[in-house]
């Protein structure tokens, strides 16, 4: 692996740096995971805009598609910036991360001119459903059907966990469409507008109090037949190509890895108490938590490292995925109990440490084993694909 990055790809970084300096407002600060704050929707869509603008968004896809034809590392770089610098998330894992990756494997190039673009100009904003109230680790159990009626499918069922749902335009959507295949199969990929008649999406609050995501009802939605993409019946190799890609992301070490710097410097300060970074048991905490940081980034870039030579990380994901959660929680634990009671104050308290960052990340990132595939099923990945163990 090449630890050094191109010098093309170091001045795209330093482009990047300027534009977040101009762009953010003084004190901005998103969040460590992948979601904006209610309050902050209406100036996401506004900072996806400008990136998109700029082609900024997706730059590693094709031009045709609205990017820039830039690698896969340079993509990388702008994640760990904007991570890094804490600007709005704008769905920008869903729509770009996830969805809009999958589309450019799976679906037709007539699909491809019709979505992908207004996703790479920051326009429309996507989000995924695949769980089920009954289906999550063993996805394909889902019950969610679509029926073909003429030149539509017609959709009935429910889908939980819809992140970002509420504010997307539209649903990448797995249903059944063959009831009489065994489950893997018979399950087609469908691209839903959240604006079609019979679509409903319910809030869930998380225990943050915020809304991240929701539950999605489909009750007689009546889809073209042209936004079945992957093939009938195929929407299992879709899903799973999803997930790789879902787990192969850096915005969450990213941010993970700039709260241990702020931490650090926050230490560092001299306060009533005395000096936190004068205490050895601190220095030796956030030491290892540096460590463990820059690690998790080595993990994300040898990822994507190896997609930028046509390779599919696979095992080599998981592992990422299971180091970047374990390590929010970490760091979000180590944050607590170095603030003591400040660090319990939410954003906008006069004594809240750090924007309440460490507070809202300490429940936050409870959810970080669960989402994208569980941390147990990483782990059986990890085993089975990476060491070829037996299945249990
Ligand atoms: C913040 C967040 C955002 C999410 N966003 C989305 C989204 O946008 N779209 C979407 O479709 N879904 C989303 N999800 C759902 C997520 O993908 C599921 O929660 C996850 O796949 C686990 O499914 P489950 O909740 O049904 O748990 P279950 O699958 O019921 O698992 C329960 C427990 O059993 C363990 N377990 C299950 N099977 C095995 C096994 N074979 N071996 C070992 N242990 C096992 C699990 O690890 C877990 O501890 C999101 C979840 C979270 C937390």
């Amino acid at each position: 692996m090449e630890f050094t990055l191109p010098a093309e790809t170091r001045q795209w970084r330093d482009e990047l740096r300027r534009f977040l300096a101009a762009e953010l407002p003084p004190g901005f600060s998103g969040s460590d995971d992948y979601f904006d704050d209610e309050a902050q929707l209406p100036f996401a869509r506004q900072f996806m805009r400008k990136l998109g603008d700029r082609r900024w968004l997706a730059p590693a896809w094709p031009e045709r598609f609205g990017g820039m034809g830039k690698t896969p590392i340079e993509q990388l770089v702008l994640n760990e910036e904007l991570a890094y610098h804490r600007a709005p998330h704008g769905g920008r894992l869903f729509t770009l991360g996830i969805v809009g990756p999958t589309l450019l494997i799976h679906a037709n190039d007539e699909q491809k001119e019709r979505w992908l673009p207004k996703m790479a100009s920051g326009e429309e904003w996507w989000c995924q459903g695949f769980s089920e109230p009954g289906s999550g680790s063993d996805l394909a159990s889902m019950q969610t059907h679509a029926v073909r009626d003429g030149d539509d499918w017609v959709i009935n069922g429910t889908k939980i966990w819809s992140s970002n749902a509420h504010a997307a335009d539209k649903m990448m959507v797995l249903a059944r469409t063959n009831q009489g295949e065994p489950k893997h199969k018979g399950i087609s990929a469908f691209v839903v507008d959240m604006k079609s008649p019979g679509v409903t999406v319910a809030p869930i609050d998380n225990m943050a109090y915020r809304r991240d995501f929701n539950q999605t009802f489909f009750d007689d939605v009546r889809v073209p037949a042209a936004n079945l993409f992957g093939g009938e019946g195929q929407g299992w190799y879709a899903a799973t190509t999803t997930l790789d890609f879902e787990r192969s992301n850096i915005a969450a070490i990213s941010g993970a890895r700039r709260t241990v710097h702020d931490l650090i410097a926050w230490a560092k300060e001299r306060r009533p108490g005395g000096r936190p970074w004068d205490k050895p048991a601190v220095r030796d905490r956030l030491s290892e938590l540096y460590i463990e940081a820059e690690i998790g980034r080595l993990i994300a870039y040898r990822t994507v490292w190896m997609q930028a030579r046509g390779e599919v990380p696979n095992a080599e994901a998981s592992i990422g995925k299971v180091w970047f959660a374990m390590l929010g929680i970490k760091v979000a634990n180590a944050g607590v109990d170095l603030m003591g009671p400040y660090g319990q104050l939410t954003r906008g308290s006069k004594w809240a440490q750090l924007q309440g960052r460490v507070q809202m990340s300490y429940l936050l990132a409870v959810a970080g084993p669960i989402g994208g595939g569980t941390a147990e099923i990483q782990r059986n990945i990890i085993a089975q694909r990476g060491f070829g163990l037996p299945r249990g």
